[in-house]
């Protein structure tokens, strides 16, 4: 067996919950707003859409064919129009409640801080991901994680996003890690798994929902707690 020292952890569906967390911050502002009195009928139908509107411009800003300022705004703005509501202050106020309090949410993978304490023990833990660093930041103090880091390597400290080799790159100088001493965690093939492998680096597919995929990798896992039995 490889001898590992650094683990590098994706955050977003990884460790913090980011559906649940995203699901609670959208039903506080269809409240908040009042969006049923602008014509939306269920809090679902808003976040429905605005999922399937948000992951159309993540796609976009992956492909920085889509600045972080136009994303933040667009995807309500877009959300909004589909509801037959053209309303540019309404939709950057959500933008900006939804930025600012999302991050104050602190709903955790099951599993989390017990795995955690069990890698912190034996290994240095680092966080990479495409998330905006000072919205990653708060997740990471919100929810208590703070203390299991060493480094978070973001795509906006590094320049670069996953899956792209330059971050992960950037990452094992910033840490002092060897490739060969390091596995990556993560929840997206083509992100953290599609990552790994374009460097050469171990990794763990955090794979809840059962995905098929033929990558070769260290190990493919149901719950964050059966990493204990790999790592
Ligand atoms: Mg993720």
């Amino acid at each position: 067996m490889r001898k590992f020292r650094h683990i590098f952890l994706d955050l977003d569906r990884t460790l913090w919950d980011f559906e649940e967390n995203s699901r609670q911050e959208l039903e506080s502002i269809f409240r908040k707003f009042k969006l049923q009195q602008l014509g939306i009928s269920l809090p679902n139908e808003f976040i429905k859409i605005y999922k399937s509107i948000n992951e159309e411009c993540w796609s976009l800003y992956r492909l920085n064919k889509l600045s972080k300022e136009d994303l933040r705004s667009i995807r309500f703005l877009k959300t909004l129009e589909y509801f037959g509501i053209s309303d540019q202050i309404i939709a950057e106020q959500i933008g900006q409640e939804y930025v600012n309090n999302s991050p104050k949410r602190t709903i955790l993978i099951d599993g989390c801080h017990e795995l955690l304490i069990y890698l912190k023990n034996k290994y240095q833990l680092h966080i990479i991901t495409n998330g905006f660093e000072e919205v990653q930041v708060k997740k990471l103090s919100n929810s208590k994680l703070t203390p299991y880091f060493e480094k978070m390597i973001t795509s906006e400290s590094a320049g670069f996003k996953k899956p792209r080799k330059e971050i992960f790159n950037y990452a094992l100088n910033l840490t002092g890690a060897k490739l060969s001493e390091s596995v990556m965690i993560g929840d997206d093939l083509q992100t953290d798994i599609q990552g790994a492998v374009n460097i050469g680096m171990e990794s763990i597919y955090f794979n809840p929902n059962r995905k098929n995929h033929s990558f070769n990798i260290l190990a493919d896992v149901e719950t964050l707690l059966e990493i204990k039995s790999i790592l």
